[in-house]
């Protein structure tokens, strides 16, 4: 099977199993979603979505939040991984949004990530899931099924893997594409124990049929 037909065996499943993904933060505007995902760095969507109702209440806009303290903030999200980080980063972006770009979040990837606490993952997240850019954000779980299935080769990177992605999948697919990949890696090609027996891509799944011949060979033993 070649690179381009596993990428559209890939495209051919997850467009009729999960034409509409989308992500599993909650959120209203585009302010609460930049916020869920700097928060959602080492950390579950699910804890994530238990914090944020609080902090959104208390501060709902770039306005309100650049007027908090960090510790402040701190006190609402620390059940979160790294509470004190994300505080510091939270105060110190919602100022910046005030400051530089009028409290609205900027559209532009290079200003999204000019801000403080958004590197190009969450630049990226924010500029596929809100505006519908085409690009590939590459979290941990990303990485994995991207490499387990075949979709990047050799990718000893989050960079070198977002490449690969973004020249494999047709264009117009790749903010969908993101949260497949995504979906899949969080219920079902998990990093311990994926559940390839029931995954519908194990047929065309380089990490399993490797396994599969590596069984094999010890059975005829
Ligand atoms: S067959 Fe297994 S390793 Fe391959 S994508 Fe499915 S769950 Fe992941």
């Amino acid at each position: 099977m070649t690179t381009k037909e596993r990428f559209s065996a890939v495209e051919e499943y997850f467009l009729k199993a999960m034409p509409e993904a989308s992500s599993e933060l909650n959120f209203n505007t585009p302010f609460e979603l930049l916020v869920a995902v700097v928060l959602s760095a080492q950390c579950t969507d699910k804890r994530v979505n238990l914090t944020t109702p609080a902090l959104f209440a208390a501060y709902p806009t770039a306005e309100a939040m650049a007027k908090a303290t960090p510790e402040q903030i701190y006190q609402i999200i620390r059940s979160i991984s790294y509470p004190n980080n994300k505080a510091r980063h939270l105060v110190a972006l919602a100022r910046d949004i005030v400051e530089r770009f009028g409290g609205e979040v900027p559209r532009d990837g290079e200003a999204l990530e000019s801000l403080p606490g958004v590197g190009r993952k969450t630049a990226n997240v924010v500029g596929a899931v809100l505006w519908g850019r085409e690009v590939m954000p590459v979290d941990t779980h990303v990485f994995r099924v991207a490499a387990r299935l075949g979709l990047s080769r050799n990718a000893r990177t989050p960079l070198a893997t977002e490449r690969q992605l973004e020249a494999g999948f047709r264009k117009e697919l790749l903010p969908l594409a993101h949260h497949w990949l995504i979906l899949h890696g969080r219920y079902t090609c998990t990093a311990r124990k994926p559940k390839c027996a029931s995954c519908a891509l194990s047929a065309i799944c380089r990490h399993y049929t490797a396994e599969q011949r590596k069984n094999a060979k010890m059975e005829n033993k």
